[in-house]
């Protein structure tokens, strides 16, 4: 089967005599038993549920993933990550990530024993120099969010082959549609399915996937231990979405490519994070491991306050956090999604500047959503601050 029709058609129906062609919700808690001692494939939601597994084995397929693991948010599917380690044990993690994650690693992990150090993952060269012998894990997005910094994902496969370290990376910002880190050598992959994976809006969620069966063993058992697993109507909602991933995220990158090189117009080129930008540090990598950029960009506005008032003044983008929704959205990072990010020296993550604007591009009309950017990007102003470039005229026009 080809891509998109794999989207559609889930791998697995379940047996029902009325024969549905949606997935039923098996909206229970328990399954009866024939005896006490006797257990049939499911017994209790915790554990197993139908509806829940047809996702994870439909999840498994699109991501070339042996095993798939759905918890209730992507932060829940993040916390399972961290049980692969245990007290002593280090975890290496990027330098730019989530708000969520820093909290996860930088306030929680120590409280279970784990120390948590961050590393330039762009530069594989000073990951192979930070891998010490207590290392366990290494964590990392690409592109990282917000800045959509790009790491090669071959090169940290050989160096963590090499020096017998887990490496899992954050697929959010792309979906399996987009990207497969574990056709990369990758060993985990998690995503926030919250954003893409559901991409209405309208449900938390989180993954985890593995073709090592270890891991996926350590994982499944952290699942049923913690209790953390998704529910049966929010795993049909995030079924039904995934069946149009394709056309969503096609449609969300098109539009996203107009809008980043609109802006390019606009602003200086360094000012505009888009992965697949010709002059992006990161495009020879993201062409080779990726197939697309995304629906992700980030800019400089020039000063906090024109953030504000930009993110004020657009009505299609909606000002929220999160991302990947087929509806628009446009956020500060700074204060909002990595409100929780702060300077620290024994952690240091990239500071995200104030002014930097974040924009999710849904599948509106592009020119709609053009001229609401237009509107709130307001009169041409002259370098607030500096490496921001000055603006074009208003009105500039949209190249493809
Ligand atoms: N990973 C990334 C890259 C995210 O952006 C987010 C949330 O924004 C998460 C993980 C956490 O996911 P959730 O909000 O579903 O818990």
């Amino acid at each position: 089967m080809k891509t998109r029709t794999r989207y559609v058609h889930s791998p697995r129906q379940i047996e029902n005599p009325y024969d549905p062609t949606s997935v039923p919700i098996f909206q229970t808690a328990t399954f009866g038993q024939s005896e006490a001692t006797a257990f049939d494939e499911f017994d209790y939601s915790r554990s197993g549920n139908p509806t829940r597994q047809v996702l994870e084995q439909q999840l498994a397929r699109l991501e070339n993933a042996q095993h798939a693991f759905a918890f209730a948010s992507g932060m829940a599917a993040l916390s399972a990550l961290l049980r692969l380690c245990k007290a002593g044990d280090e975890i290496l993690v990027g330098d730019e990530i989530y708000g969520g994650t820093f909290r996860l690693l930088h306030d929680l992990a120590p409280r279970l024993g784990l120390k948590a150090r961050t590393v330039d993952t762009t530069r594989s060269a000073c990951v192979a120099k930070a891998i010490r012998p207590e290392t366990k894990l290494l964590l990392l997005e690409t592109p990282s969010n917000p800045t959509l910094r790009i790491s090669d994902l071959e090169a940290l496969s050989s160096i963590k082959k090499a020096r017998g370290v887990t490496l899992a990376v954050d697929n959010t910002m792309l979906s399996p549609y987009l990207q497969n880190p574990l056709d990369h050598g990758v060993d985990v992959v998690v995503h926030s399915a919250t954003k893409h994976l559901n991409g209405h809006g309208d449900v938390m969620a989180g993954v985890v996937m593995t073709s090592d069966d270890d891991i996926a063993q350590a994982i499944g058992f952290v699942q049923n231990a913690e209790g953390s697993a998704l529910g049966p109507f929010d795993s049909w909602l995030l079924l039904r979405g995934l069946s149009t991933l394709p056309i969503r995220l096609e449609a969300q990158q098109r539009n996203a490519k107009v809008i980043a090189d609109w802006l390019v117009q606009r602003y200086s080129m360094g000012d505009v994070y888009f992965p697949t930008l010709a002059d992006h540090p990161g495009w020879e990598i993201q062409v080779r491991q990726a197939r697309g950029g995304g629906c992700v960009i980030s800019f400089r506005a020039g000063s906090y306050e024109r953030a504000q008032r930009i993110v004020q003044d657009t009505r299609l983008f909606r000002t929220s956090v999160s991302f990947g929704c087929f509806s628009s959205s446009i956020s500060i990072p700074n204060c909002m999604s990595h409100a929780c990010v702060h300077e620290d020296a024994l952690f240091s993550t990239k500071a995200i500047p104030d002014d930097l604007v974040r924009l999710s591009v849904g599948i509106e009309d592009v020119e709609d959503l053009i001229e609401d950017l237009d509107l709130a990007l307001g009169q041409p102003v002259q370098n607030e601050k500096e490496g921001v470039g000055s603006l074009l005229t208003k009105g500039a026009t949209i190249d493809g």
